[in-house]
């Protein structure tokens, strides 16, 4: 605010003075809604803005960050889904079932890219700097989520972690969350994945197919829940195929735009996540 327009009115009267500002307001509102529009317009809505796609500086950047190999660029009018992957200790994920994901992904327009970043996090660090918990890892101010990605890509990417999980039994391969033994779900609180938001965790499996329900099941969870249908075959319902029912994939693909944080929180919890907190799903124990 300038000077003059903070305290010296001059000789206007209150009634003009407030019309004048009323009708300054409202040109400046105008003016920046539209210029906000144009910056976030994205017309295939994927969550990834037009103008990132079409930035040459983007571009460059997640080449240097994943390689051309990886990265093949995103393009405006495409619905991209970067799948930004990251592995703890000495986890891994089975080339089969990355081309399985994205595979799957891309039978549905979804133009899915599996891109597993070149930094491998040593566990000890880890678990010392951040503990061991869906929460010290995927949320607040001090997660490994928060500390470690770099900001570019919190916003256009799905950030997947793969983590060794609890390795004593009973809970060995699982992923404790407080806030899920809090609400009585997950196998005293342990869960084989979870996911908030634009973000998941799932403990590293040696069996193919388990890893592959797993994984697809997570970064799904992106727009979708859990349904408890005994009809839906697929990942989010019985699970007893390696897919999505139709009117799933109808409605991720709408959803993408999840990919982006809105909430300015840090995380947007999705709304099934409170209607199921003690769903009969979490039970078993597959979050
Ligand atoms: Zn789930």
């Amino acid at each position: 605010m300038s000077p003059a327009h903070s305290g010296d009115r001059g000789g206007l009267s209150r009634r003009s003075y407030l019309c004048a500002a009323g009708g300054s307001a409202v040109t400046v509102a105008l003016g920046s809604a539209a210029a906000y529009r144009d910056r976030d317009a994205d017309r295939d809505g994927d969550g990834i803005p037009d103008r990132t796609k079409r930035s040459d500086e983007f571009h460059r950047s997640l080449e240097a960050t994943f390689g051309a190999a990886q990265f093949e660029g995103v393009e405006v009018g495409r619905s991209d889904l970067l799948i930004d992957v990251r592995y703890v200790g000495e986890t891994s994920v089975a080339s089969e079932t990355k081309r399985t994901i994205v595979e799957l992904f891309r039978q549905r327009d979804i133009h899915a890219q599996w891109l597993d970043h070149p930094q491998r996090y040593d566990a000890d660090r880890i678990a010392r700097e951040y503990g061991a918990t869906v929460e010290s890892l995927l949320w607040g101010g001090r997660s490994l989520y928060h500390e470690e990605v770099e900001a570019p890509l919190t916003d256009v990417a799905l950030q997947l972690f793969v983590v060794p999980g609890a390795t004593a039994s009973p809970h060995e391969g699982r992923v404790y969350s407080r806030w899920m033994d809090t609400i009585g779900g997950g196998v005293d609180g342990y869960v084989n994945g979870f996911s908030v938001g634009n973000r998941a965790v799932v403990a590293g499996r040696d069996d193919r197919r388990e890893e592959a329900r797993l994984v697809l099941h997570e970064l799904t969870h992106l727009a979708l829940c859990h349904d408890d249908d005994p009809e839906n075959t697929g990942v989010m319902g019985t699970g007893e195929q390696i897919d999505l029912l139709d009117h799933e994939w109808d409605r991720l693909r709408d959803g993408l735009s999840n990919v982006r944080d809105t909430t300015g929180a840090g995380v947007v919890f999705r709304p099934c996540l409170w209607d199921e907190q003690l769903g009969s799903v979490l039970d078993d124990g597959s979050d």
